[in-house]
């Protein structure tokens, strides 16, 4: 059984409808082993969700804490077929180490088809600030999935497998598998993460790897199986979007 050293998608109190402090999230990383997580709350437009504020303060939070590394992350809306996000750019580039970017309801969101669903998920894959799709496997949100992942390769992106979604997003076993045979034929960079919404549930993933080793994804190709590959991951899209930055 892989075993995944980070978990990037993780929701505090903060959220509005999650249950667990950061404390206790971290808690409950450090039991697990994990070396590194991602605190990432829902975007602003999510109902409940915090103010910018949350994400510009994100700086109090201490870089280690309990000898787990805790990046500053946020779960933003995909709010339009343009693939606009609820999270300033600045933001993004100056407060956040990660920003994960997925379809929500109650956001505004008004997007149906699968072929709008694709246009603004194919903007939210190329815009440079944005490092993982978040479940891209929900039906809900029904996507042309070889253009998803081709995209993801194109422009090095990381497809998530959620583990949440198994339970609280129905259908989503089918379109994960999908997702996850198209991942192993291109290649494509994936994420496998707890998607909690209270502590117990940190760094459980056993449905999304176990999705992952029928499909053949290989740990190389995981973007928070290691630490490394993570850190290289991120300091590589650190690059490119400060290339965006100096040319606008
Ligand atoms: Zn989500
Ligand atoms: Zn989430």
């Amino acid at each position: 059984m892989m075993k995944m050293e980070a978990d990037l998608h993780i929701h505090t109190t903060a959220s509005g409808h999650g249950y667990s402090t950061i404390k206790e999230i971290v808690m409950a990383a450090r039991e697990k082993g994990l070396k590194t997580i991602a605190i990432t709350d829902h975007g602003p437009r999510m109902p409940g969700a915090p103010h910018l504020y949350h994400f510009t303060n994100l700086m109090s939070i201490p870089r280690v804490m309990e000898g787990v590394e805790v990046l500053r992350g946020v779960e933003a809306n995909i709010l339009d077929s343009q693939g606009n996000v609820d999270m300033p750019e600045l933001v993004m580039s100056d407060y956040l180490d990660i920003v994960l970017a997925g379809f929500h309801d109650g956001t505004g969101y008004t997007g149906t088809t699968a072929e709008e669903n694709t246009a603004a998920m194919v903007a939210a894959i190329k815009n440079p600030f944005i490092h993982v799709i978040s479940h891209p496997g929900n039906p809900q949100y029904p996507v042309d999935m070889e253009t998803i992942v081709r995209t993801a390769k194109d422009y090095n992106k990381a497809l998530e497998l959620n583990n949440s979604s198994f339970v609280v997003r129905p259908g989503s076993f089918r379109v994960c598998s999908q997702l996850a045979k198209l991942a192993k034929k291109y290649k494509v960079l994936v994420s496998i993460n707890s998607d909690a919404h209270i502590c117990y549930n940190v760094g459980e993933n056993a449905q999304a790897i176990a999705l992952a080793s029928r499909a053949d994804i290989r740990k190389s190709q995981i973007i928070n199986s290691s630490a490394g590959i993570l850190s290289e991951y991120l300091n590589w899209h650190k690059r490119q979007s400060n290339l965006v930055l100096k040319k606008a």
